[in-house]
């Protein structure tokens, strides 16, 4: 019998998020038992081969790129799940959301301490995602069925969140998993 699917993304994110799927430690050997993995940095995959039966969505929508891929992934996952601050409200990265976009581009590459551009010119290379006005968390995009808080959330609470949804199970996971502090 095929084996579940799992999709991975890293949209806004610093992939923390996906260094704490890996510190499952010995239970990736487990995992990749349980399932097997589409589109997702783990596998260096690109494109979804097919749907998909959970899809791990790390960071927010930043720029117009993280939009499309999260747009695809709602299109390929039967289950989406926000995993961790930055794709539950943003996080670090939506700091930049009380300033206009035109200063945060004006103080990265022209007036801020540290910046050396001869060319005096802020990059717009049509190659380069479009920046939002602001940083959107997943749920804001996109319908998300479920959140993962914490930044990283805790290998055990991804660990415990993917069996139990495995298996058909509810998320019914202990305080101790899901806090904050
Ligand atoms: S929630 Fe924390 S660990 Fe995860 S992507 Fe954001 S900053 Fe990195």
């Amino acid at each position: 019998m095929a084996k579940p699917k799992v999709a991975t993304t890293s949209l806004c994110g610093c992939f923390g998020c996906h260094m704490s799927i890996l510190d499952i430690d010995d239970r990736i050997l487990k995992l990749v038992e349980l399932v097997d993995f589409d589109k997702s940095p783990i596998d260096d995959i690109k494109e979804f081969t097919g749907p998909v039966d959970i899809g791990l969505i790390e960071g927010g929508c930043a720029n117009e790129e993280n939009v499309r891929v999260l747009q695809d992934f709602r299109k390929h996952c039967k289950i989406l799940i926000s995993v961790g601050d930055c794709a539950i409200n943003g996080g670090i990265p939506a700091m930049r959301n009380m300033i206009p976009l035109k200063e945060c581009l004006e103080e990265a590459y022209l007036n801020g301490p540290t910046v050396h551009n001869p060319s005096g010119k802020i990059p717009n290379d049509v190659e380069i995602p479009l920046l939002l006005n602001k940083v959107y968390p997943a749920h804001e995009v996109v319908k998300i069925d479920y959140h993962l808080p914490g930044c990283p959330p805790p290998a055990d609470t991804i660990w415990e969140a993917l069996v139990a949804l495995l298996n058909n199970k509810q998320l019914d996971l202990p305080y101790e998993l899901i806090k904050y502090d």
